[in-house]
């Protein structure tokens, strides 16, 4: 019997990460049939929002050179969205072609990140995606905006919050319809988060704008979660069977469960939509698929 805790919303938006950050480093090539099962499981199992690839060069994301085929060849569903991730101009005229309605850009927090993921710098990166934001949300897209390193950085250290918060403001000021608030090296901590938050609301942000997204290194995934909802967050990034690491954070456990993240919301009595048995069967099968066991601690307990 779920047992609710005060002060958390009844429904929570879960946005599936597993097939674009879960996979994206994974060295050995996927079968794109294989990725396109796997999102139609993860629909199947109740998943509405799925981030299903990248436009990115494939120079730079080998393991996601297949978006082309996979975003033809998908079979969509009523009532989900489908975001993929567009990395600049080029990658937006190829959603565009594609019939893509959801999008999402990749920003960075800290002056080291942008130059070193994005060969921009902090301001550089905003003059960069200012025409695919306008452009996008011209022709009618929803654009989610990411914002890495936003509480920590592995050259920078701790991140100043205020300047997290300008450039996340600068994101929505730009016309991201959402906000997702990346802890890229998992070294948050509750407070951190609900002062982040705290500050982005103070600087004119409405919450239902905001998502979380966070990594399980330093075991911090879950409490960071509740924290965010109890700043009346209720949008939550969570990768499937916690598939994918941060290539920038040592030996990383990466990405939250989707099923950890589940198996406490339902404890709650708080509604995702996802029957948690049929994902962690998707997980397990993916797991196979990959050759080695899930990270997720809930996979491996239900699978005993
Ligand atoms: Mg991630």
């Amino acid at each position: 019997m779920p047992t609710p805790l005060p002060g958390l919303p009844e429904r929570v938006t879960i946005y599936e990460v597993g097939p674009r950050d879960g996979l994206q480093n994974e060295k050995a090539t996927i079968p794109v049939e294989v990725k396109a099962q796997f999102i139609e499981r993860l629909v199947a199992a109740g998943l509405r929002t799925i981030e299903v690839t990248s436009l990115v060069h494939p120079r730079w994301v080998p393991q996601l050179a297949d978006a082309d085929v996979l975003l033809r060849d998908l079979k969509r569903a009523d009532g989900v969205r489908y975001p993929v991730l567009v990395p600049n101009e080029r990658g937006l005229d190829r959603a565009l072609e594609l019939g893509v309605a959801d999008i999402a850009i990749f920003a960075s927090a800290t002056e080291t990140f942008a130059q070193k993921n994005l060969n921009r710098s902090l301001d550089g990166q905003l003059l960069m995606f200012e025409p695919v934001v306008r452009r996008a949300r011209a022709a009618g897209l929803a654009v989610r905006g990411y914002l890495s390193m936003c509480f920590g950085d592995p050259w920078e250290g701790q991140v100043p919050i205020e300047q997290v918060t300008r450039v996340g403001r600068q994101l929505l000021d730009l016309g991201c319809t959402e906000l997702s608030l990346g802890d890229t090296i998992g070294v948050g901590t509750p407070g951190q988060v609900q002062a982040l938050l705290g500050s982005f609301i103070d600087a004119g942000a409405s919450v239902g704008t905001l998502a979380v997204h966070f990594h399980d290194t330093y075991g911090q995934a879950l409490s960071n979660t509740l924290a965010a909802l109890q700043a009346g967050v209720t949008t939550v990034d969570a990768s499937a069977g916690g598939l994918g690491g941060c290539p920038y954070a040592e030996s990383a456990t990466g990405n939250l469960a989707t099923e950890d993240l589940v198996w406490q919301l339902h404890g709650m009595g708080i509604d995702t939509g996802v029957d948690l048995t049929e994902l962690a069967r998707t997980s397990v099968w993916m797991s196979e698929q990959l050759g080695r066991p899930s990270v997720s601690r809930v996979v491996q307990a239900l699978s005993q």
